[in-house]
């Protein structure tokens, strides 16, 4: 099959199927082919690896994976692509389609049953409407991956990336950095898709921990402490976690942390590093 990193391929298949994009799903395509390179270098992907592919398209990327890897499972959401796809992967017999939403698939028992439970590497263009929950799903369902390289939208690979003292510092970045190493491999721009976003885009790779970055005694505990100090990001981080409801402890008891832990009274969440976090955490969760 032709390469659909040339624009012309992929008009050409969006002609021969009359295919209407469908904003709901974000459809934007890939249409460069060096960009798509640039997603299989950032990913180190051979073939020995087991790749699992969200949202396949028209399969652009997914012709670049199946070259590369040893096996592919791409999950697609749109059942009027899953036709398209058939016709676009025929001539590659190391992929499999899956017409599921992602949200909604068990992917631990998909990676047990297709490699054995081995980690695998995840890449994909991500429908952008749904960017946080299919990253926060990959690492709090300790899926075992090797890494996710994903294209999302450009200011969401920042606030991934960014730490505090910076505007784009916030509970994401804290969530991404608790698991995982984010790496930000290249800004795109919008004339690299079909149709053409409207917001820059970048691709992102994430390198799970080896081992856990910090030490927590309850890991719940430091995700509600986040929420609540960014939820009210104003407020001072003492105010911040006393108004939460998700929280119960006393004024007193979050100063004394506070203080504790070396940091000033008067400090605000957006300040406090991920390694601050948990050890407020780890006090506190002494006091439940
Ligand atoms: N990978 C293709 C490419 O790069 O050209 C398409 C990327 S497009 C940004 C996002 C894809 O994700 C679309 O094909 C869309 O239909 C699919 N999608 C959207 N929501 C999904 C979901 N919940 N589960 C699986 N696929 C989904």
């Amino acid at each position: 099959m032709a390469d659909l990193g040339n624009p012309r391929n992929t008009i050409e298949i969006l002609n021969k199927y009359k295919f209407v994009f469908q904003k709901k799903f974000g459809q934007n395509f890939l249409i460069d082919t060096h960009v798509l390179d640039k997603i299989i270098r950032a990913a180190e992907i051979g073939k020995e690896d087991f790749v699992l592919e969200i949202g396949p398209g028209i399969g652009t990327l997914t012709q670049y994976l199946c070259e590369n890897a040893r096996e592919v499972v791409a999950v697609e959401i749109d059942k009027m692509l899953i036709p398209i796809l058939s016709d676009t992967l025929y001539s590659y017999s190391n992929v499999t389609v899956l017409n599921e939403d992602i949200l909604k698939v068990d992917l631990n028992t998909l990676i047990r049953e297709r490699n054995g439970g081995k980690s695998v590497k995840v890449v994909a263009n991500l429908p952008y409407y749904i960017t946080t929950p299919i990253i926060m799903e990959l690492f709090e369902r300790h899926i075992p991956l090797d890494n996710v390289t994903v294209m999302v939208q450009k200011e969401v690979a920042d606030r991934m990336q960014a730490g505090p003292g910076s505007k784009d510092y916030g509970a994401l970045s804290l969530a991404v950095q608790y698991y995982a190493e984010p790496y930000i491999v290249a800004n795109v721009p919008p004339n690299c898709f079909m149709p053409r976003p409207n917001v820059g885009s970048a691709v992102i790779r994430l390198t799970p921990h080896k081992e856990p970055a910090i030490k927590l005694k309850d890991e719940a505990l430091l995700f509600r402490l986040i929420r609540a100090s960014f939820n009210q990001r104003r407020k001072t981080l003492v105010n911040g976690l006393k108004n939460s409801s998700e929280l119960s402890f006393t004024k007193d008891a979050i100063q004394n942390a506070i203080i504790e832990e070396g940091l000033s009274e008067n400090i605000r969440g957006e300040a406090l590093t991920l390694e601050q976090f948990a050890g407020l955490a780890n006090r506190l969760s002494a006091l439940n």
